[in-house]
């Protein structure tokens, strides 16, 4: 059985503009309320390097402008709920200084991968220490386990892995299959071992498994799709978003963008911008209810029928998560929720992490949807998540 997984990255805009109260905390709780009229759960990935910042200034300020109160509330009430909080970290934030109404981030700390291993290490137990003291309370068996770095920067492995398995981290969820970025973070999952299967990830490289690995990867589930899948009202409105919380500072700062994916030996060197191709994620935000519908299904196709539960990871963003998402969202859960023998809603704790080498090496070869050419080149940031 396909088990959904809806992850949901919870911060404010990446440039350091927004309202935490407006971006986080409205927009979860509409998921929450959808989520549990269907019996789905919610995965929250707190960026807590930007919660630990609206503490400090609601000390410094004696005011919780930032709603500090309010989101770690909400938390506590994910988890009462029965859903999940796991962790998410935007380093940019740690060192970041409030001045004229927004953040300005310590850019030199935004690629997660690149940061030193002792640096790695203690704000890796900084925030798993504050999400157990904080939801322990709820849940006396509650664990921090699960982590996402922000942009996905995990690439190269090394130091992440260790500091997270040396934190007692049991589960990566940063890699999608086929996706690619050039600039402040680099990383190339081409070869990432499935778009959907976990592994026990390697320590030099994550997107490859090594049977004595202490982590395993669960991969945001992913398609290399040509560039029209992309188009739907709610990429376009992504788009729009992005350009209106562009990054800037005293250096212009230009976050990485989405490379297309790697052509095919044989095909020709330059192709029409319509036939390459690229990551395509399953994210609540961007895709219609009806995309993901036939992505689970495609899923199914290729992994299901293993006798394993198996995962298929969703990913969202609450600052996105608009009343469009809500209603399009809603064929989905209802279509999950009607196929209880095919498919189901699960938390990262759900799953059996020993029975997954077997469900890899009996999926059908990851195959490709065709496409009308070869892909080469950049992709358009439009298609940037
Ligand atoms: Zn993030």
């Amino acid at each position: 059985m396909l088990k959904a997984i809806f992850t949901l990255d919870y911060e404010i805009h990446g440039n350091g503009d927004g309202c935490p109260y407006a971006l986080m905390v409205e927009p979860t709780e509409r998921m929450l309320r959808q989520f549990d009229q269907h019996g789905a759960k919610l995965t929250i990935l707190a960026d807590i390097a930007e919660i630990l910042k609206f503490r400090q200034y609601a000390e410094e300020f004696g005011r919780d402008d930032y709603h500090y109160f309010k989101i770690t509330a909400q938390l506590r009430d994910a988890i009462r709920r029965g859903h999940d909080v796991q962790l998410h970290i935007h380093a940019s934030y740690f060192n970041a200084k409030y001045a004229a109404g927004r953040w300005r981030q310590d850019w030199s700390e935004y690629n997660f991968a690149g940061l030193n291993p002792e640096r790695l290490r203690e704000i890796v137990r900084q925030g798993k220490e504050f999400l157990e003291s904080l939801l322990r309370p709820v849940n006396p068996h509650y664990r921090c386990s699960v982590f996402r770095a922000a942009n996905w920067s995990v690439s190269p492995s090394k130091n992440v892995v260790r500091a997270l398995v040396e934190n007692g981290f049991t589960i990566d969820t940063s890699v999608f299959k086929y996706g690619r970025r050039d600039g402040l973070v680099n990383f190339d999952y081409t070869n990432a071992c499935s778009g959907l299967v976990p592994w026990r990830a390697a320590e030099e490289n994550l997107c490859e498994a090594d049977p004595n690995g202490k982590l395993f990867e669960f991969p945001i589930y992913s398609e290399n799709r040509w560039v029209g899948a992309f188009l739907t009202p709610q990429r376009i409105y992504r788009a729009c978003v992005g350009r209106l919380h562009r990054f800037s500072g005293s250096r212009e700062i230009i976050p990485s963008t989405p490379v297309a994916a790697k052509a095919p030996q044989n095909a020709p060197q330059k192709s029409h911008w319509l036939a390459r191709k690229n990551a395509w994620k399953a994210d609540f935000n961007q895709c219609s209810g009806r995309q993901l519908i036939r992505a689970l299904e495609r899923a199914e196709a290729q992994y299901g029928s293993q006798g394993v539960d198996l995962p298929f990871v969703l990913i969202g963003h609450s600052k996105l998560f608009t009343g469009f998402n809500e209603w399009s969202l809603r064929s989905f859960l209802a279509f999950v929720e009607k196929n209880p023998k095919r498919f189901g809603f699960g938390k990262f704790s759900d799953f059996d992490l020993q029975s997954f080498g077997n469900a890899r090496k009996a999926a059908r070869p990851e195959r490709e949807p065709a496409t009308p050419g070869g892909a080469t080149g950049k992709a358009e940031p439009a298609f940037q998540n």
